[in-house]
């Protein structure tokens, strides 16, 4: 049995005056926020929340998440973040799925959290702490986090102490050491990449810096003027940025940005490196708590989402269940200690998700010869036109390089006689003149078979997306059935 120790608790022992975490103009440095996490133990506490209880919460990023994110390790108890994009119809059947000992929402949000208490303001009351701090075990659930899911009942992933512990320490070791990282941190904190943010810095005796949400002109202040070391982003958010950045020169306290969640355009790595900012591509789901696999920083070209990191396999499996050899196309699979336990309260859904310790990204990809792994798909997305595979993301990677087109998403859509074919949405990029379809049908042409190149294209201000930024498939697909 391996009993683990709160990083806060233990850097306040070690490293007490070290910088843990700025939010919001503020600091606090690891014994200032051991201590504030003892107030929330005994808050935590005076409600009655005890080992094995759930507590939902409703928040954009804040302090008072931190706070109780670590303060729920101390007792051994289980924290549920909501999406605070979501509705209350979205949230009901989370909460009811998770029977929580006790809900919080920040500010208004509470709104959408019938019963919610203020997160903000909740240990505010409490004067002095509580000194519990239970060792847990690697297997003790941490946190559950419900996945977005194409379709049906959202189901929540249980993420344990382990699972972070392991993800934190591979991240670690593939990003090298590092004296004092400070990370950017603008993913939400009910996401995965976000509470592995907050677990990597803290197991490393860093500082999260922390904003309340993404906005790029505060990330290119952070990482000019607060030496913010390593950053996660997305395509999205590092497109942002580097457009925000303009021509200014990247710091040298710099180190790394982590990019991923999602497809990560090839074109856009390379513009991040142009303008000296060195990116990464990773590769992640929620049910391997964050990263699988990213790139190495002594050989990345952003050209595949790099190797698997320490403890991690992955293997690339057919369809009859055969395990593929490199350069052969085939569902992703992972089999790590970051596997989550499983979904919450559905047995036969973990059946189905991890077998043999495996577990089934429902992602489409391949290895290549030195174990580099390139994403290709989401099975779901995948169009099939005539036998011929049709990876979306590759169509979307030539739009938009298109100097006209600011972001691109290609779904399948009916067809009698190819079963399916591609249709491009594409938003304008500002201040460019709008090409005409046959233009953009050209321009994928030069680089892609013509099976690929969208046979219709739907001209929008914008792509729907959801809370994380992804773009929401479902409704583009429902768009070109009309
Ligand atoms: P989530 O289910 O919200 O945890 O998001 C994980 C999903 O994002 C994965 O299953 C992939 O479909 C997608 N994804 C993450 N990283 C990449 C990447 N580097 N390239 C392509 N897709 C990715
Ligand atoms: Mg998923
Ligand atoms: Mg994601």
């Amino acid at each position: 049995m391996s009993v683990l120790l709160c990083p806060i608790r233990v850097g306040a022992r070690h490293h007490p005056q070290a910088e843990a975490l700025t939010f919001a103009g503020r600091s606090w440095s690891y014994e200032a926020l051991d201590a504030e996490v003892s107030r929330w133990v005994a808050a935590l506490e005076a409600e009655g929340v005890g080992a094995s209880d759930r507590v939902a919460s409703l928040a954009t990023n804040h302090v008072a998440s931190v706070c109780l994110f670590w303060a729920l390790g101390r007792l051994g108890a289980v924290l549920a973040p909501l999406n605070a994009r979501l509705t209350s119809v979205e949230l009901a059947p989370m909460v009811e799925d998770i029977q929580p000992r006790l809900r919080l929402a920040l500010g208004a949000l509470a709104e959408r959290l019938p019963g919610a208490r203020p997160l903000e303001s909740f240990a505010e009351a409490v004067s002095t702490g509580a000194s519990t701090c239970q060792p847990l075990e690697a297997s003790s659930p941490r946190v559950v986090l419900f996945t977005s899911g194409t379709t049906g009942r959202p189901k929540g992933a249980v993420l344990t102490e382990g699972n972070f512990r392991a993800s934190s320490r591979a991240s670690a070791g593939n990003l090298g050491a590092h004296p004092a990282p400070r990370w950017l941190g603008t993913l939400p904190l009910f996401h995965v990449g976000g509470i592995a943010m907050l677990t990597r810095t803290a197991y490393e005796g860093g500082c999260l810096v922390l904003h309340e949400r993404f906005d790029a002109d505060a990330a290119n202040r952070a990482i000019d003027g607060e030496g913010v070391s390593h950053a996660s982003l997305v395509a999205t958010t590092l497109e942002r940025v580097l457009e925000a950045r303009g021509d200014r020169r990247m710091p040298d306290s710099f180190a790394w940005a982590l990019i991923g969640g999602g497809p990560v355009p090839v074109p856009l790595l390379a513009r991040a490196r142009a303008a000296g900012l060195r990116a990464l591509q990773t590769y992640g789901l929620t049910e391997a708590c964050s990263q699988v696999t990213t790139e190495r920083p002594d050989t990345a070209d952003g050209r595949t989402a790099g190797v698997p990191l320490l403890g991690v396999e992955v293997r690339i499996v057919g369809a009859g269940g055969e395990v593929l050899g490199a350069g052969a196309e085939g569902d992703i699979e992972v089999r790590a200690p970051t596997v989550m336990a499983g979904y919450w309260q559905r047995p036969e859904a973990t059946q189905e998700a991890v077998r043999d310790g495996w577990l089934r990204t429902k992602d489409v990809g391949v290895l290549d010869g030195g174990g580099r792994l390139t994403v290709l798909s989401r099975r779901t997305d995948l169009i099939v036109r005539g036998g011929e595979n049709i990876y979306p993301a590759e169509v979307e990677a030539v739009l938009v390089n298109h100097p006209a087109v600011q972001e691109a998403s290609v779904v399948g859509f009916p067809d009698d006689r190819w079963g399916e074919r591609p249709v491009a949405f594409v938003a304008p990029r500002q201040g460019q003149p709008h090409p005409g379809d046959e233009e953009l049908a050209a321009w994928c042409r030069q680089s892609l078979a013509g099976f690929k190149t969208p046979a219709r294209f739907v001209w929008v201000d914008a792509l729907p997306r959801n809370a994380m930024g992804k773009v929401e498939r479902t409704v583009l697909r429902r768009h070109a059935l009309r």
